[in-house]
């Protein structure tokens, strides 16, 4: 089998040479285990940390050793009878060609029922975090206004379309180039959208919600934040999913310098971690699987071609390259 393996730790911005493609030989399952070819695999924002040697809600990755993330692959041989050969599953041993494990820590999924990439997407941890981030955390209401960072990406993209289909008063997105934004405004309906390479975050968000926003769903931190809690009225809600404006960071970052602001505008902001809200799983998948079936959901891919190439797909992601989730086939 192949894998991928942590090479060194990276200091800022990770490189090709921290990653490492290696040979392993896999044993038989033993009892209870299953054996699973890979065909698909994520690479995920959360990985950056992972790579550091610092205790989190995950443990680190560990230096020679194969990293690990959501894979969906198909079952080569079982030990159980609950799964069988031929049959699709997901599981969190990715970043390799196959994967040997309990079959309690593999889920079955349809592959009738959705393409199977999805459920590492739209109907996969991307997608319960967009859900539970704006529904839960944010207790979004029909009426609010709501901006997201990092929009045209694998959660910021069901946010805004949740958040128009549950009657926003407006919805504003802000992505990395002018392909994205023409993406977020005329395929997704955002009411507005913006660049933030094109200018101060603070003065192109004041532009595109004159009137203000009632929910902020961060998924990129620093200047972003600072910028929304400036534009928050009262009573506002922060979701603080993801902050990758600072994941590469080697100093701390100076924004938000207006925290003040939450006093006098009684703001909420609140922290969301995915993992929290399991149980959220069945109510997100019947709301948003009919959703994407009448197409008023729509969603992108970036799908990388082959594991030696999941490494790069893991920087490209990092430097924005994807659109929608980026993916890699095995
Ligand atoms: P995306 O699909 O959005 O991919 C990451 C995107 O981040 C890139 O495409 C890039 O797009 C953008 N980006 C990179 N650097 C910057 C920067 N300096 N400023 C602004 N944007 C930047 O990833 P996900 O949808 O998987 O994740 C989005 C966020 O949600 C991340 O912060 C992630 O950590 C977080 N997350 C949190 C979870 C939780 O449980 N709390 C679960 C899942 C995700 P662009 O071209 O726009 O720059």
């Amino acid at each position: 089998a192949t894998e991928v393996r942590l090479a060194s730790r990276p200091h800022g911005w990770p490189t090709a040479a921290n990653f490492e493609i290696a040979q392993a030989t896999l044993p038989d399952p033993a009892p209870g285990q299953v054996l699973v070819r890979n065909l698909v695999m994520t690479v995920d924002p959360y990985m950056r940390g992972r790579m550091n040697d610092t205790r989190s809600y995950v443990p680190p990755f560990a230096i020679g050793e194969a990293l690990d993330g959501g894979a969906v692959g198909e079952i080569v041989s079982s030990t159980v009878d609950s799964l069988r050969p031929g049959d699709v599953v997901l599981h969190g041993l990715g970043w390799r060609s196959h994967a040997l494990l309990d079959a309690k820590n593999a889920t079955k999924v349809d592959p009738t029922v959705a393409p199977v990439n999805a459920y590492l997407g739209v109907l996969g941890m991307p997608g319960l975090t967009a859900y539970a981030g704006l529904l839960k955390t944010a207790e979004f209401q029909q009426g609010d206004a709501v901006f997201v960072s990092s929009a045209a990406g694998a959660v910021g993209q069901v946010v805004g379309q949740l958040a128009r289909i549950r009657g926003a008063s407006r919805v504003v997105g802000s992505a990395g180039s002018a392909d994205k934004v023409a993406y977020l405004t005329d395929e997704l309906g955002f009411d507005a959208a913006f660049n933030y390479k094109d200018g101060p975050v603070a003065d192109q968000l004041a532009a595109a919600a004159p009137d203000g926003i009632d929910v902020y769903f961060d998924n990129v931190g620093g200047d972003h934040l600072e910028a929304a809690l400036s534009r928050l009225n009262v009573h506002g809600r922060i979701t603080s999913c993801g902050m990758i404006s600072v994941y590469n960071n080697t100093e701390a970052s100076a924004a938000p310098r207006n925290l003040a602001l939450m006093i006098g505008k009684r703001i909420t902001m609140r922290g969301m971690l995915v993992n929290d809200h399991a149980s959220l799983k069945d109510t997100f998948i019947a709301e948003v699987a009919p959703l994407i079936a009448s197409g008023e959901l729509r969603y992108r891919e970036t799908v990388v071609d082959g594991l030696a190439q999941a490494p790069e797909a893991f920087l490209a992601m990092l430097r924005g390259e994807n659109t929608g989730k980026m993916l890699v086939s095995i």
